[in-house]
C-alpha cells in the first residue's frame, strides 16, 4: 500500500503508529517528542522509563495512550553536524527499524515526521529524500499505509534546484486563462500538448484495435508489455490493492485523473503514451494547468519516480498522484 505526504499534526493521525522522533534519553524533549507526550499523557513517560533509552539509528516501541494512534514508535535520529558523520546511514536506519517494528506488531497505518529535521538540524530536502527512499523501497516488498506527516508548509522543502527548475518550467509553459481570453487565442509558444499515436508502423491492424481498448484493457496490455507484475506496477503507481483489483475486473472502469496518471508513471510512458491512456479515461493533459505541467516536467526528463513526483506536487499545492 502506498505512501502519502500530509500537512497534519502527528498527534492527531489515527494510524495504528505513530513515529516520534526522540532522543537517547526516550524521556521526552520539545518538539514533535514534546507534543507527542503531551497529547499522550503521563503514562508513555512512565512506560518510556522502563525501557533504558535508545540509541541513535535505532527504535522502541511503547503503548500510545492518550493518542488516537495505539503505538508510539520511539526512534532516535542523528544530530546533523555536517554530513560526513555517518548522518545519512542513521537515519536510515530510524526509518527501518521502525517500520520494522511496527511491521512486527501488526501495525497497517504508520505516520512519520521528519525526523532530524527540527533541533536536530538535518537538512529539510535531505531528510524528506531519505524519508521517502527508504519508505518506498519497503512498501515494494510489504503492505502497509505510510504517511510523512509535516507539520507546517515551512517545514517542507525539496531541493532549491528542484523547486526553481519545476517553477520555471511552470512559467515558461503555462498558459494563463486571462491570456487566452485576451488573445482570442492560446498562445503560440505554449501549446496544449498533443500527440499523435500513430508512430510509423506496419502494423496498423494493431494499431486499430487499441483505439477501441479501454482504460483497463490497455493498462492491462502494457504491464504485460513491460513484462510487469499487477502488483510491481500498482506499488510503483502508489495505488492500493482493492483499487487496482477493481480496475482490473470492471473494463469499463473510469478512474480520476491522478489515478489515470499514476499508472502511466508507474508503466513509464512517453508523453504520447500517457495521453494516449489519459484519453482512455477522458482526460488530457494541459497547458494552463499546473499540475499538468509538472507531470510533463517529469516525463519529459524521464523521471519516473512517483514519490519525487509527490514531493514537487506537494511543494506546488497540487493533488497528489495514487493515493
Ligand atoms: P529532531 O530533534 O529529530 O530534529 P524535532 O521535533 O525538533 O525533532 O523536529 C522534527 C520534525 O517534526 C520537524 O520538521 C518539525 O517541524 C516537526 N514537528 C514538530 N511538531 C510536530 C507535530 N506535532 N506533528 C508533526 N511534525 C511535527
Amino acid at each position: 500500500m502506498p505512501l502519502e505526504i500530509v500537512r497534519n499534526d502527528i498527534t492527531k493521525m489515527k494510524v495504528d503508529a505513530v513515529v516520534n522522533a526522540a532522543n537517547e534519553s526516550l524521556l521526552g524533549g520539545g518538539g514533535v517528542d514534546g507534543a507527542i507526550h503531551y497529547a499522550a499523557g503521563v503514562e508513555l513517560l512512565e512506560e518510556c522509563r522502563t525501557l533504558g533509552g535508545c540509541k541513535t539509528g535505532k527504535a522502541k516501541i511503547t503503548g500510545g495512550y492518550k493518542l488516537p494512534a495505539k503505538y508510539v514508535i520511539h526512534t532516535v535520529g542523528p544530530i546533523y553536524e555536517d554530513g560526513k558523520h555517518g548522518e545519512k546511514a542513521l537515519l536510515e536506519s530510524c526509518y527501518r527499524e521502525s517500520l520494522a517494528l511496527a511491521k512486527a506488531h501488526d501495525c497497517e497505518t504508520v505516520a512519520f515526521p521528519l525526523i532530524s529535521s527540527g533541533v536536530y538540524g538535518y537538512p529539510k530536502d535531505q531528510a524528506l529524500k531519505v524519508a521517502i527512499d527508504v519508505i518506498s523501497e519497503f512498501l515494494l516488498k510489504n503492505e502497509m499505509m505510510v504517511y510523512i506527516v509535516i507539520f507546517d508548509k515551512a517545514a517542507y522543502k525539496i531541493s532549491e534546484k528542484l523547486f526553481s527548475d519545476i517553477a520555471e518550467y511552470i512559467d515558461d509553459n503555462y498558459v494563463h486563462e486571462h491570456t487566452k481570453y485576451l488573445c482570442g487565442s492560446i498562445r503560440m509558444n505554449a501549446p496544449m500538448i498533443s500527440y499523435t499515436n500513430f508512430e510509423k508502423t506496419d502494423d496498423l491492424a494493431a494499431k486499430l484495435r487499441q483505439i477501441d481498448e479501454s482504460f483497463s484493457q490497455m493498462l492491462l496490455r502494457k504491464i504485460d508489455e513491460k513484462g510487469m507484475t499487477d502488483a510491481e506496477c500498482y506499488k510503483k503507481a502508489n495505488i492500493d490493492r482493492k483499487l487496482f483489483s477493481k480496475i482490473r475486473s470492471d473494463i469499463n472502469y473510469k478512474p480520476s485523473k491522478p489515478t489515470a496518471l499514476a499508472f502511466a508513471i508507474s508503466l513509464e510512458l512517453s508523453l504520447a503514451e500517457t495521453e494516449e491512456m489519459l484519453r482512455k479515461a477522458g482526460f488530457a493533459l494541459s497547458h494552463s494547468n499546473k499540475f499538468d505541467i509538472i507531470i510533463e516536467y517529469f516525463i519529459s526528463r524521464g523521471n519516473y519516480n512517483i514519490f519525487e513526483i509527490n514531493e514537487a506536487l506537494f511543494a506546488f499545492d497540487q493533488s497528489l498522484l495514487g493515493a
